[in-house]
C-alpha cells in the first residue's frame, strides 16, 4: 500500500484518521517484506496483531500464519477490515482498546507497528499474554530504551521489567519515509524473545514490579531512600537497609545503576527478611493500588 492507495481507501470508505491514535501507516513494501521475512511465520503460528490499521501487515500475516487475531480501536478501520478480510477464515477482528481488553486465546507471536502515543503501556500489557516472541515497530528512542543497560541514560523501569521476561534485539532501523503520514522521528524494528525460564516464581512477580517501580520512582535518589520512601511499598528505612544488605547492594547506589540480577536479589532478600519477621506475609508490604 502506498500513500495514494491509503488516501483513496480513506476517501472511499469515509474514514477519519486520527493523529491522536498514532495512525501512521506503513507504506514501504520493502520494509513490510523485511518484517515478514524476519518474523518467519509458519502455519502453526497464532498471531496477535495490535493496531492493524488498514491491514498493511495483516495482509501478509494472514497469508502465512495459521490464525491472526487483530485488535483495533478505531471503529471506521474495523468496518473496513471486516469487509476487506471477510473471505479470510484465519482472521479474527476484535474492536477494542488493547490496553483495556483481555483478548481470549493463546498466541505464539505478537506483532505490531505500535501507536507511539501509548507504546510503553502496550509493552507492559503484552507481558500478560505470555507469547514466546513479539515483533514490534517502535520509536527509535523507545527501542534504545528497551535494549539499554544499567548506567545508561535511557535505562529505566520498562527496560528492567521487560528484561525479566524477554531478550530484546533491535533488528533494523526504519526511516520516517516508510510511513504515511510521516512521524516526526525514525523507527526501529525490535524482537522480544521469551527467556527459557523466568528467574522468579510467578508469585514473586508482584513484588518485583513494586521494587522496580520504587527504585525508578526515586531515580535520582539513593536506592535506600527510594525504597524506604516509595509510595509503592511500606518498607521503612530500617527494613530497606536490611533488604539491601541481604541482597548485597550498596544502599548509596541508584536504581538506574542496578541490573536485572540485582533486582532479582532484592526480591529474594525482601521475601526472606519479611518472612523472618514471622508476620503474616511479605505481601503485606505491598501497597494496594
Ligand atoms: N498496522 C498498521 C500499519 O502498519 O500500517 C497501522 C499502524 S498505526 C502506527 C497504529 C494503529 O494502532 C492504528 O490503526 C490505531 O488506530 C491503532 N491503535 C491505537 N491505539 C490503540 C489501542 N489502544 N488499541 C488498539 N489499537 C490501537
Amino acid at each position: 500500500m502506498n500513500a495514494s492507495e491509503i488516501k483513496s481507501i480513506i476517501h472511499e470508505h469515509g474514514l477519519h484518521p486520527n493523529k491522536a491514535l498514532g495512525q501512521n501507516f506503513l507504506i514501504s513494501n520493502a520494509v513490510r517484506d523485511r518484517i515478514i521475512d524476519t518474523i518467519g511465520l509458519i502455519r502453526a503460528d497464532s498471531v496477535l496483531e495490535v493496531g492493524p490499521g488498514l491491514g498493511a501487515l495483516t495482509e501478509p500475516l494472514t497469508g502465512a500464519a495459521g490464525m491472526v487475531t487483530a485488535v483495533e480501536i478505531d471503529s471506521g478501520f474495523c468496518r473496513f477490515l471486516a469487509k476487506h478480510f471477510s473471505d479470510r477464515k484465519n482472521f479474527r477482528l476484535v474492536h477494542a482498546d488493547f490496553l483495556k481488553a483481555s483478548i481470549e486465546g493463546s498466541f505464539t507471536k505478537i506483532v505490531s507497528n505500535l501507536p507511539y502515543y501509548c507504546s510503553s503501556e502496550i509493552l507492559f500489557k503484552i507481558l500478560q499474554y505470555d507469547a514466546p516472541a513479539a515483533y514490534l515497530m517502535l520509536q527509535k528512542e523507545m527501542a534504545e530504551r528497551i535494549v539499554s543497560g544499567p548506567g545508561q541514560k535511557a535505562y529505566g523501569a520498562l527496560t528492567v521489567t521487560l528484561s525479566l521476561y524477554y531478550e530484546p534485539v533491535i533488528l533494523f532501523s526504519v526511516p520516517r519515509q516508510a510511513f504515511y503520514p510521516q512521524p516526526e522521528v525514525a523507527s526501529s524494528f525490535l524482537s522480544l524473545c521469551r527467556r527459557g525460564s523466568l528467574a522468579l516464581k510467578r508469585d514473586d512477580i508482584a513484588i518485583f514490579h513494586r521494587l522496580v517501580k520504587s527504585a525508578f520512582w526515586g531515580r535520582r535518589k539513593m536506592i535506600r531512600t527510594a525504597l524506604s520512601e516509595s509510595p509503592h511499598l511500606r518498607a521503612g528505612r530500617e527494613w530497606a537497609g536490611r533488604i539491601l544488605d541481604e541482597a548485597g547492594i550498596n544502599g548509596r547506589s541508584r536504581g538506574e545503576e542496578l541490573g536485572l540480577d540485582d533486582y532479582i536479589a532484592l526480591v529474594r532478600a525482601y521475601k526472606k527478611i519479611r518472612l523472618n519477621k514471622k508476620q503474616d506475609s511479605w505481601q503485606d508490604w505491598i501497597v494496594k493500588q
